[in-house]
């Protein structure tokens, strides 16, 4: 065992002073900071006085060990009582006591139970050889234990320490305190800012989905009576037009008073601008029903090979351009799909015609291909092509691409076919480079809607 620094007695109740003054020069002689000093002379203090009450008295016994794993040193008080503990247990009379040192135990020391408290002594201290403890052990015998008066001063002067850093902390906190409540403020303002500006925009939000849908109403609205007017208009100049045909047709006929050959030109052209009417017309008639859901698609088992080979042969007649070959494709077999014959029928007649319209060299072919559970159906030619910008202007009704050789048309057929096409559950697309020609895809489910 290590021998120990000092030794005393507590017996009465001025050693409670001594005990007090001699354990705070011990801390501080082993290398405890100043404010443990303080701890440690306070803890000790108390348990005197607890042990001299319950007891009456102790042996003091204050010495420094090594600890046997990390070889720290701590400073270690033991009280050994001079009577037995009642129950053999110590608790000190203030719960804070054993906050003040690391340890504060009852322990079995040589076959008597001995009150025990220790406190690591800072790693900075001056190293505690064996040396160095034979040093201290001789100025402790030799100091002399001031009077209950000098004890009394000191732990005067070490309250007013104490007070000062209490004032002091409690200064920081208040200054921490306001800085917290600086920074809540700043925080909860932001958050106002924040969810007003969210409101703000939720609110301009609604109000732009509200215009939206005012918009969208307009614009159904605009769409229908532009096809109420297309169907009426056309409806009733149908009439009139056939009419004019008729009569023309009866004023060039054989039977009728002879023309001069002027008037039989004049009637000619009547009759051709006239017959250009009707086409347009009836163009517009179609387009009408398509749009406002008039046309019901009357859904068969459809096979494209007869209808393949009717295209091939009244658009032979179309065919007239001597350097324009119209090819046909026979349809890989099965070539059936669900779908309805005459409007399919109508779609792939116009984009032949097209194609036929504005090609004055090459061919134009008429393809059938399956994918998957889908009928490709495309007709290609080698005519001028269309730009890329312009293949979605193509499907807009009366667009017609400028500056290409003026050749007739309403600028009505693609927009017709789409509309067919999309009505037989499909797309219709584009492809095309200006110069090399164009291919017009016509994508249908072989099972129909
Ligand atoms: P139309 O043929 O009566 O003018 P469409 O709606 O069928 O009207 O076609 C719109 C325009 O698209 C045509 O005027 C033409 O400029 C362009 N177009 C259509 N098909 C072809 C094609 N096969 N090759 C080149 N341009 C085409």
């Amino acid at each position: 065992m290590t021998a120990p620094l000092l030794q005393m007695g507590l017996r009465v109740e001025h050693d409670i002073f001594v005990v007090r003054q001699r354990g705070r020069e011990v801390a501080a002689a082993v290398g405890l900071e100043h404010q443990d000093q303080v701890r440690v002379a306070t803890a000790l203090s108390e348990v005197a006085r607890d042990l001299l009450r319950a007891v009456g008295g102790a042996d003091v016994t204050f010495s420094a060990v090594a600890d046997a794993v990390d070889g720290v040193h701590h400073l270690r008080i033991d009280l050994a009582p001079v009577g037995r503990l009642p129950g053999g247990r110590y608790e000190p009379q203030s719960g804070a006591v054993a906050r003040l040192v690391d340890t504060l135990d009852v322990v079995a020391r040589e076959g008597d139970t001995v009150v025990r408290m220790s406190r690591r002594v800072p790693v900075a201290a001056a190293a505690l050889t064996p040396e160095r403890l034979a040093e201290l052990r001789t100025a402790l015998a030799v100091s002399a234990p001031g009077s209950a008066l000098d004890e009394l001063a000191a732990q005067n002067e070490q309250l007013i320490a104490a007070l000062d850093e209490v004032r002091t902390q409690r200064d920081e906190l208040a200054v921490l305190n306001e800085e917290l409540a600086e920074t809540n403020r700043g925080v909860m303002a932001l958050y106002n800012q924040l969810t007003e500006e969210l409101e703000e925009t939720n609110r301009g939000v609604v109000a732009l989905y509200g215009e939206l849908d005012e918009k969208s109403a307009q614009l159904r609205a605009a769409s229908e009576s532009k096809s109420r007017f297309l169907a009426n208009v056309s409806h009733e100049l149908r009439a009139p037009v056939t009419a004019i045909i008729g009569l023309a047709r009866l004023l060039a006929d054989s039977a009728s008073d002879p023309l001069t050959a002027e008037q039989a030109r004049q009637v000619g052209l009547i009759r051709s601008s006239a017959a250009d009417l009707l086409g347009l017309v009836n163009e517009l008639l179609d387009l009408a029903k398509a749009e406002s859901g008039r046309i019901e698609p009357d859904w068969a088992e459809v096979d494209l090979r007869p209808i393949f080979g009717q295209l091939r042969g009244t658009l032979r007649a179309l065919a007239t351009r001597p350097g324009v070959e119209l090819v046909v494709e026979e349809p890989p077999a099965p070539a059936t799909l669900r779908s309805d014959a005459v409007l399919l029928a109508q779609v792939l007649r116009n984009l032949l015609h097209n194609g036929l319209k504005f090609t004055e060299r090459g061919e134009v072919r008429l393809r059938a291909r399956r994918a998957d559970d889908r009928w490709l159906l495309q007709v290609s030619d080698t005519g001028p092509g269309i730009a890329p910008e312009l293949h979605d202007r193509i499907f807009e009704e009366f667009y017609q691409v400028p500056g290409v050789t003026r050749v007739g048309g309403t600028g009505l057929g693609l927009p017709y076919a789409r509309r067919l096409v999309v009505l037989l559950g499909g797309t219709l697309q584009v492809t095309s480079t200006p110069g090399a020609g164009s291919t017009f895809t016509v994508s249908l489910p072989v099972g129909g809607v």
